[in-house]
């Protein structure tokens, strides 16, 4: 019976911390790992994973900016910007790789908290980590 509580307990925590786990595993995959991309590189970045994710028919727009985090957001139909910060974290291949996973799966919508947090960014890590598409 204690086995199974245990079980249970472990089951409820990863539950909870899985969320933060992948964005940090992100955070450090983009910081230790990866290179810092100049302007140039991030616009060729996004073409390459337009072609990727078959979004060769969206419109979207890129702006390096002076944010703390990076994002997207649909402006219309087919039409979408994507923001990269511009700071250690922003200018990283993974960074363009998120956001513009946001575009192909969710359309650049953000839902509510509880959505967004336990599903939309985990997804978006995960591919962005190890290139998952779920
Ligand atoms: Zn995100």
């Amino acid at each position: 019976m204690l086995h199974f509580e245990i079980t249970l307990l472990l089951i409820l925590i990863f539950l909870i911390v899985y969320p933060i786990l992948l964005s940090f595993l992100s955070g450090a995959k983009r910081v230790l790992f990866e290179p810092k991309l100049t302007d140039k590189e991030i616009y060729k970045k996004v073409k390459e994973e337009k072609r990727k994710l078959g979004l060769n028919s969206q419109n979207i727009k890129v702006e390096i900016y002076n944010g703390r985090s990076s994002e997207c957001e649909r402006e219309s139909e087919n039409q979408y910007v994507v923001r990269i910060a511009d700071n250690f974290r922003g200018r990283r291949p993974a960074t363009i790789k998120h956001e513009m996973y946001h575009v192909y799966r969710d359309k650049g919508e953000k839902d509510s908290t509880l959505k967004r947090l336990f599903i939309q960014e985990p997804r978006a890590n995960l591919y962005d980590i190890f290139n998952i598409c779920l």
